[in-house]
């Protein structure tokens, strides 16, 4: 995520304030969403499909979070299900005698008016999800919790798709709405799933296994596409190379919205036309780009187990994003971002609002302690990297990164892993820099 961007900051703000519902007794493996984005009235029609098992036979209810979408129904099997919404949480009360480990399919009809969760803009005929997963599909917002999810759009023909992993090609049926599958079969958070339409320009590059995809409206051409997006094979490599982990999809896409858009889904993310602008007048306005494809390691392979650890997604990322920079542009760029992001943490350390990087709750963050995350987080990877020297942070950062591929992870994973990888008690840098605010040291 671009922090600079007021309007998704709300919408993070707004999500990341909700509270988190661990599952209990019962676990999600598959969301399946059938959804139409109705234009004209800005709502939306779903139909969503959830293989889960439960491990605790006396379990009486599931709870999913559920934004204000309007729940028509509730069914297991051909078994109607009561259940009642309250606030943004969707209470089912399941049936008795449920088998423990056997997969169940329930399925939940709902309608829905966009919200923070799906952008509509009508100039462009483009519609997108923004972040707040909940408002558009019932899900479960934690983000330690990881399911395969499949999306079936049903859109107005000659409108374009992306969404997380595997598209298959669109079936138009006569006098009806194309039909738009994508298919993501990597366990993922709820809060990476996504999709953009519109009528986009693409073009397509290959990148050793992986394909490269940028979409963007018009005036964006495939060549000033390709202009915007040239160094994206590049940064694939570098990630691929620092992170010890092959790109673990088989195509990354990049889109241009309109409006302000800066978010990291599985599989691709999506970033305003003001920035495909910006790079386009200079090349080297890369920043945003390659902070979004930097959390397709950190953020999404290794994801922050609860927002309280936000840091190791947009910490990382932001110093990954530096770290990008040098390699493409010379020390001096990352000296730049280095010394910008240690600007602003000072800026709040003096004006006494510097905290912890591990936040106690992450309820109502300010844009201080967001800035802190980013910030200051990126500046403890390089203050890391300091004390390390440049091999053995590198090593260390791999290591980390490959211990907990596709896993939850919170700050102890973080520095046990660099403490293995080096041979280092790094109990006192932590406890400085991470642990504790250190005004108070
Ligand atoms: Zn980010």
């Amino acid at each position: 995520m671009n922090k600079t961007l007021t309007t998704i900051a709300l919408l993070l703000w707004a999500c990341l304030s909700w509270p988190v519902w661990a599952q209990q007794g019962w676990s999600v493996q598959h969301f399946a969403l059938q959804l139409e984005p109705r234009f004209e009235s800005r709502t939306m029609v779903g139909t969503l499909d959830m293989a889960f098992s439960v491990q605790d036979t006396k379990l009486h209810h599931v709870d999913l979070d559920a934004g204000e979408l309007v729940v028509g129904a509730v069914t297991l099997g051909a078994q109607a299900l009561v259940f009642e919404k309250s606030g943004t949480r969707l209470h089912i009360t399941l049936p008795d005698g449920m088998v423990a480990g056997r997969r169940q399919h329930l399925r939940i009809s709902y309608q829905g008016r966009a919200s923070s969760g799906l952008r509509f803009d009508a100039d462009s005929q483009q519609v997108a999800t923004a972040f707040s997963t909940s408002h558009w599909m019932p899900c479960l917002d934690d983000p330690s919790v990881r399911a395969r999810f499949t999306l079936t759009l049903a859109l107005r023909p000659q409108l374009v798709s992306v969404g997380n992993g595997n598209p298959r090609p669109p079936v138009q049926r006569p006098g009806r709405l194309t039909e738009h599958v994508w298919r993501l079969d990597t366990p993922m958070p709820s809060y990476v799933y996504g999709f953009a339409a519109g009528p986009f320009e693409q073009v397509r590059q290959t990148a050793g296994k992986t394909t490269l995809e940028y979409f963007g409206p018009q005036p964006f051409t495939p060549q000033s596409l390709n202009q915007v997006f040239a160094d994206s094979a590049d940064m694939l490599a570098f990630y691929e190379k620092r992170s010890g982990i092959p790109y673990p999809l088989p195509a990354y896409r990049q889109v241009l919205l309109a409006g302000p858009a800066a978010q990291e889904m599985a599989g691709y993310s999506v970033m305003g036309v003001r920035y495909g602008q910006r790079v386009l007048a200079n090349p080297q306005a890369i920043w945003l780009g390659a902070h979004e494809m930097a959390h397709q390691w950190w953020g999404n392979g290794l994801t922050n187990r609860s927002w309280r650890h936000f840091w190791l997604n947009e910490g990382i990322a932001t110093f990954m994003t530096a770290a990008y920079l040098e390699h493409r542009f010379g020390v001096e760029a990352y000296a730049d971002q280095i010394e910008a992001a240690r600007t602003k943490y000072l800026a709040l350390k003096k004006a006494g609002l510097d905290r912890s990087l591990v936040f106690p709750d992450w309820d109502k963050p300010t844009a201080d302690d967001r800035s802190l995350v980013y910030d200051k987080g990126a500046l403890v990877l390089h203050e890391l990297r300091n004390v390390l020297g440049d091999d053995t942070f590198w090593k260390g950062l791999k290591h980390y990164t490959r211990k907990h591929w596709g896993q939850s992870v919170e700050t102890a994973d973080f520095r046990q892993a660099m403490e293995e990888s080096t041979g280092r008690d790094l109990s006192q840098f932590f406890a400085q820099w991470v642990e504790i605010a250190s005004t108070r040291n």
